[in-house]
């Protein structure tokens, strides 16, 4: 029996998603060929990059004038990426320091110029989001991290302010309904909630773009890409491939209405469960906790062998939280369905009962 997958990335995507790409891979659109040994200018290739496309588009409703392109790199090319098109020579940026990927992101910015920490959450390990902090009116971009996979916080809401915002979605793009028009440029490595490692999806703001003054290597200007509209060169067909067919299983299923209703009741059982059973604690401030990554601890350590066993046995992988945590990491992505987050549920009041 198929296990249930709570790794924090790569991680659970849909069987059915699975099965298809699994058989394109032998024979892709009845060509008697592999979706990996046609060209990804063929035809069929070119109709997968634009339905996807599509789909990203009517999923999150993105607006006129915002361009939708797949990139190698991951969502860390993305962290130089940003300053190079949006950092003016002599300008600044400011960055809001939630978690690890949130700090790489900014270590980048200080190669190109004057990067600003907004707030930070390090003094807690990262276990809350900052509120109420100044943008510096004259930033050329503000980025944020909406989702800190690594501390299991989430940005429930985004700052309002005239400065450009860009956000790293990596661990929380199509899990909920967001404005995208508050924002300049959106960016997601696709290991999560649309697809492989492999491909990371930028939905960006075409007027922002070209404003620096900064002479950009050809393969990290987003305008080389919108303008080949993701095919300057060979772009990683097999994810953006499987993030297709994931698209639609949200679409088919009720896009991102149905899906955050679902998200919000996988959460609401586990930190329910987190908060009544005296022998585990959340590490997150409540009011920030990510419908994602659920992280919690055993009040009792001595207590983890025997946990351990039991999750194990229940058919349950990938619960170990990251070592900068420690504990648990429940990560409860799109594709894992209620029942699974119920037998984890199930292995803690077990826990509770034995002990
Ligand atoms: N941002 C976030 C929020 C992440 O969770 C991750 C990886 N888990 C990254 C960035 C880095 O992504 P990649 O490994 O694709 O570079």
């Amino acid at each position: 029996m198929k296990k249930h997958n709570f790794s924090a990335g790569p991680c659970i995507l849909p069987q059915s998603v699975l099965q298809q790409a699994a058989a394109a891979v032998l024979n892709f659109d009845n060509l008697d060929l592999s979706l990996i040994e046609i060209s990804h200018r063929s035809k069929n290739f070119i109709a997968v990059v634009d339905e996807t496309v599509a789909l990203v588009k009517e999923l999150l409703g993105v607006p006129e004038g915002y361009s939708v392109i797949f990139l190698g790199g991951g969502a860390s090319l993305e962290f130089c990426m940003v300053p190079y098109n949006f950092m003016r020579q002599g300008g600044k940026a400011a960055y809001l320091e939630t978690g690890t990927w949130a700090k790489n992101a900014r270590i980048e910015s200080e190669l190109f110029g004057e990067t600003i920490v907004a707030a930070s959450s390090a003094d807690k390990n990262f276990s809350y989001i900052p509120k109420g902090f100044d943008i510096p009116a004259d930033a050329d971009y503000f980025h944020c991290t909406s989702n800190n996979t690594i501390f299991g916080t989430q940005m429930k809401s985004f700052p309002k302010t005239e400065v450009t915002t860009i956000c790293d979605m990596s661990s929380d793009i199509f899990s909920r309904a967001i404005n995208v028009a508050d924002f300049g440029m959106i960016y997601a490595g696709a290991q999560k909630n649309m697809g492989p490692a492999g491909v990371t999806m930028v939905i960006v703001k075409d007027e922002l773009l070209g404003k620096t003054g900064r002479s950009i290597p050809t393969m990290l200007d987003y305008r080389t890409h919108i303008k080949a509209e993701s095919m300057f060169n060979t772009p990683p067909v097999f994810p953006i491939y499987v993030s297709m067919l994931t698209l639609r299983w949200l679409k088919e299923n009720g896009g991102i209405s149905w899906i955050e209703g679902v998200n919000q009741a996988k959460a609401d059982l586990i930190y329910g469960e987190i908060d009544r059973n005296p022998l585990f604690v959340g590490t997150a401030a409540k009011e920030d906790r990510s419908n994602m990554n659920p992280t919690f601890l055993l009040t009792k350590p001595e207590l983890a062998e025997t946990f351990d066993k039991m999750w194990k046995a229940a058919g349950i992988s990938g619960l170990p939280g990251h070592r900068s945590v420690g504990g648990y990491r429940a990560s409860m992505y799109n594709a894992m369905p209620l029942s699974s987050v119920q037998v984890l549920v199930d292995v803690m009041k077990d826990l509770e009962r034995i002990a």
